[in-house]
């Protein structure tokens, strides 16, 4: 199947065998009965399994043309999985422009648990492999990374975590499926914030990961059973369906992005615009060459850099809503140094990039001259 049909029809074979429900049923239920001690149809308990959440993993497994879909509770218990799979004294290299929840879960818990973390730019596949040891067991990255849109190459990166043996594990959430396949391009784990673009709605908090290996998915597996960080049915419910228009919307989100990104770039008051689909985009030929188009999130500073000047504009703004997060149908605003990246110390973010005066767009699927129109509203 093609994508379009696997974000609808995706592992979703004879998902009701009692009744031929075209949607996956929301089985809210705790347990299952059994006929004897031990003889169940597949389920005992909804920690360890629900169909629900059975049909939805199989679908995150389809898209992200892998072999294993397995939920969480949220796109950081997703990646507290990852992170338990490792030991004290591990070691791992992960992107330093990285998503603010992504930081404080590694720097201000894992890191007490003894695993080391190396925060890099991975603009350079040397600079990485000089930063492994025998100790080094994952690479994590992001991209389109958050909120500075650098694109990191997975390919390029793949070769050396293969080459050292070491897990590559892809951040995907800005990207999506639909955008982006990191296993194809040879990384080992896939992780999506299903809260973004894959639920589309801003209705439910949840998180993927998706890899090909059997044995890494019977250990992640066992830690979603074993830690407990499982999204109800109803939630698994909700993030199927908007799995259903996952394509549709990334191709509008993505048309109604590069609106957005041509009119900023050629605004007086804007200083840079930082979106992978523009060609003064640094990294724009490595985003060419591993998305199909280059999504709705953009990230632009005004110029003068103040925090005033950016928390008027952000004030100002009708259509789009000043908010946290990304990926719905309705466009956002936001403010990464006071709101995502606030747990970032300032030097360390200004090394990076976020100056007090960027602002971050996910750009909706509403109209694009509304969208056009209250931007310049707003600059003004
Ligand atoms: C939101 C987000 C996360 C965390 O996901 P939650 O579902 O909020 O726990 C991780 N990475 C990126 C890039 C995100 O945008």
């Amino acid at each position: 199947m093609k994508f379009n049909t696997k974000a609808i029809h995706g592992g979703q074979e004879n998902i009701d065998p009692a009744y031929k429900s075209v949607m996956a049923p929301i089985y809210q239920t705790t347990t299952y009965s059994q006929t004897s001690p031990g003889n169940h149809n597949g389920y005992e308990y909804s920690r360890s399994g629900n169909p629900t959440r059975s049909a939805l993993e199989k679908s995150l497994a389809s898209i992200e043309n892998g072999k294993h879909g397995i939920a969480f509770g949220s796109g950081l218990a997703a990646i507290d999985a990852i992170i338990k799979t490792l030991k004290p004294g591990d070691e791992v290299i992960s992107t330093n422009d990285v998503y603010g929840g992504t930081y404080r879960l590694f720097n201000k818990i894992y890191k007490d648990f003894g695993i080391r973390f190396h925060f890099i730019g991975m603009q350079s596949v040397e600079k990485i492999e000089s930063c492994i040891n025998e100790r080094t067991k994952l690479i994590w990255t992001e991209t389109p990374t958050n909120p500075m849109m650098n694109i990191i190459d997975i390919e390029a990166i793949s070769t050396v975590s293969k080459k050292h043996g070491i897990l590559l594990a892809v951040d995907n959430t800005f990207a999506t499926a639909y955008l982006q396949q990191p296993l194809d391009l040879g990384a080992d784990i896939v992780m999506q914030s299903a809260t973004k673009y894959l639920g589309g709605h801003s209705d439910v908090v949840l998180g993927s990961l998706v890899v090909n290996d059997d044995d890494i998915a019977k250990q992640l597996y066992f830690i979603q059973n074993a830690s407990g960080a499982i999204p109800g049915p109803m939630d698994c419910f909700l993030i199927l369906r908007g799995i259903k228009t996952l394509h549709l919307r990334m191709q509008r989100h993505s048309e109604n992005g590069r609106a957005v990104a041509e009119f900023l770039k050629d605004h007086p008051k804007v200083e840079n615009v930082y979106w992978p689909g523009l060609e003064s985009h640094p990294n724009h030929e490595i985003a060419k060459r591993q998305m199909k188009d280059f999504g709705g999130m953009i990230s632009f500073s005004i110029k003068g850099n103040s925090t005033k000047d950016a928390v008027k504009f952000l004030e100002n703004l009708k259509v789009f809503t000043l908010a946290e997060s990304l990926g719905g149908v309705e466009s956002l605003a936001g403010h990464p140094a006071s709101m995502t990246h606030a747990s970032i110390p300032k030097e360390e973010r200004e090394k990076i990039g976020i100056v007090d005066s960027l602002i971050r767009l996910s750009v909706g699927i509403e109209d694009k001259e509304d969208l056009l129109e209250d931007l310049k509203q707003a600059l003004d």
